[in-house]
């Protein structure tokens, strides 16, 4: 026994460590077949599509890009995009900015984090913008707070609805001050369209944090969430540290806060058109409620 401790156990197996490449931690062919990260159902790309993104097991959302929600949700051949060659300069000097933001420009193939335009739900024209967290992971520097401003003043130009879909890391870092300001900006925006009678709707997709949270995403009349979105202003340890707190597993979710007032409904993607074509219905001159 005591001479076990000290003579070498060689039926001890030795423990590599391996770093799984990108391809293999899905599991499965790129572009074939999908595999969910929520329930770890492998399933045909091709129906993950057709279902919206959403697996067909378990209801989790998958990300969508703007151009995915423009498809997903408008009427077909309907959107008109406005401002769409609006760039960003890079006001502060901060090393490389431009470069990753050219780098980015061509992997997502839009020229900045939000994507703006005119379009149609079953009918009912509204003006839109859809935040892409594919593109410097939807942060909000000065282009996009102004498309956003845009958007909103077209919407209030032609007296039709406002719809925001929200996907932002937060203000953008490297443009400083400028980013905060946003908030500011498209808020004031926002106050003078509702006060002029326009309706605004905010859906929050995964994960809307930050200075967007804090602005734009939170103020609509309706402020609406997909299924298990990450939503929240600062992260979770930075706010378990000055609170000297443990916070609830379920924090920041969609649903925690749905159950704590801070969210009018959480909708399933799948029944988003359904749900905003009633909503937009119900607001027009002798529209009826039915939701
Ligand atoms: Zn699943």
């Amino acid at each position: 026994m005591l001479k076990e401790l000290f003579t070498k156990n060689t039926n001890k197996k030795k423990k590599y460590a391996t770093i799984p490449t990108e391809a293999a931690k899905s599991d499965v062919p790129e572009g074939i077949m999908t595999k969910c990260p929520s329930c770890k159902t492998i399933m045909y790309t091709k129906e993950l599509n057709k279902n919206l993104k959403v697996c067909l097991h378990c209801d989790f959302h998958f990300s969508m890009n703007a151009k995915e929600r423009i498809v997903s949700f408008l009427d077909e051949g309907s959107f008109e995009e406005i401002n769409e060659n609006m760039v960003s300069d890079n006001p502060l000097n901060f090393p490389d900015y431009l470069e990753k933001v050219e780098k980015d420009r061509l992997k997502t193939k839009i020229n900045e984090a939000v994507v703006t335009g005119c379009g149609s739900v079953n009918g009912n024209k509204i003006a839109l913008a859809i935040m892409d967290s594919t593109f410097r992971m939807g942060s909000m520097g000065s282009v996009v707070g102004e498309k956003i401003t845009r958007a909103i003043e077209k919407a209030d130009e032609l007296s039709i609805p406002f719809i925001i879909f929200t996907a932002s890391g937060g203000a953008r870092m490297q443009e400083g001050v400028l980013s905060l300001m946003q908030m500011a900006k498209t808020s004031v925006a926002l106050k003078r369209f509702s006060d002029n009678g326009g309706l605004i709707i905010s859906i929050m997709t995964h994960p809307t944090t930050g200075g967007v949270s804090a602005s734009f995403a939170s103020l609509g009349d309706y402020n609406f969430a997909e299924p298990g979105a990450l939503i929240g202003f600062a992260g979770r340890r930075v706010i378990e540290q000055s609170i000297r707190e443990e916070l609830p597993e379920d924090f920041q979710t969609a649903e925690f806060l749905l159950k704590h007032g801070q969210l009018d409904a959480i909708i399933s993607r799948t029944d988003l058109v359904e749900k905003i074509t009633n909503l937009l219905e119900i607001h027009q001159p002798g529209g009826e409620l039915e939701w």
